[in-house]
């Protein structure tokens, strides 16, 4: 594995700690600048975990290429009682998405998550429990979690789910650990539409109009209401515009299923 930039950065700071250290026994400099020092590391290090794009614990695929007009759209957190009509408009539209679905939903909506299989769109692991507790826990514990995750997509599909995209973007060595020894494929989004937060479908589409690109990975979810509403003019907006739906796996050129 290649080293991280959690890694690189760690080696140096310990470097710049103990010459400070040197420098506060032996030259007598306040030991300020060594707690400054430790504040700003922990900093870094809390802010590498909320800033999914930094890279920063873990390499994750934020994007495809820039020079071809694909972007691949991506619904997260469901199956949901919603999924349904947004199967339907996908379908109408022939337009392939990625369902990063919580383990936890797919249990009681089994049909629904093969629905979105049968289809031909791709079912990602993001996370069995998809609480706050799953970002705190131990290596071991986050394995367990996201194998019970998979098995849930292998039992609907018989197929094992190489993407993975952690709950809420939010990374950590635990995080970075578990995933490299279960082999996924780390997936993050070059555009967040904000659909959980945007009430106005005028608001949310012009984002979306705004924001899109060529080689964009786009975050949805696949449960507000405010997402179906919007979903036929933009997959609209996105052909007019010469844009090409395509399946993440094509965007980024990665297996989808081991
Ligand atoms: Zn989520």
């Amino acid at each position: 594995m290649d080293k991280s930039k959690f890694h690189l950065i760690t080696y140096n700071w310990l470097f710049v700690l103990f010459v400070f250290l040197f420098l506060h026994f032996w030259q007598g400099i306040s030991v300020g600048y060594i707690i400054m020092l430790v504040a700003a590391y922990l900093l870094i290090l809390a802010a590498g975990s909320m800033f999914f794009r930094w890279n920063f614990y873990l390499n994750a695929i934020h994007h495809g290429s820039r020079r071809i007009k694909q972007v691949a759209l991506t619904f997260d957190d469901g199956p949901s009682d919603k999924t349904e009509a947004i199967l339907n408009i996908l379908q109408k539209e022939e337009a392939p998405a990625t369902f990063f679905i919580k383990g936890e939903n797919s249990t009681s909506l089994r049909k629904i998550v093969r629905r979105v299989y049968d289809e031909g769109h791709l079912l990602g692991n993001h996370s069995f429990s998809h609480n706050v507790r799953f970002t705190f826990q131990s290596k071991k514990k986050v394995i367990k979690d996201l194998e019970s995750a998979a098995k849930a997509i292998e039992r609907i599909t018989g197929k094992k789910s190489r993407f993975f995209r952690p709950p809420y973007g939010v990374t950590n060595p635990e995080i970075a650990k578990a995933v490299s020894e279960l082999g996924f494929t780390v997936v993050g989004w070059s555009v967040r539409s904000f659909d959980t937060k945007y009430k106005s479908p005028e608001k949310l589409l012009s984002r979306l109009k705004q924001k899109t690109k060529a080689g964009d990975i786009v975050l949805l979810h696949d449960y507000p209401d405010v997402t179906l509403k919007i979903l036929p003019d933009y997959i609209q907006w996105l052909k007019q515009n010469d844009f090409q739906i395509v399946s993440l796996k094509k965007l980024i050129n990665k297996k989808a299923y081991a």
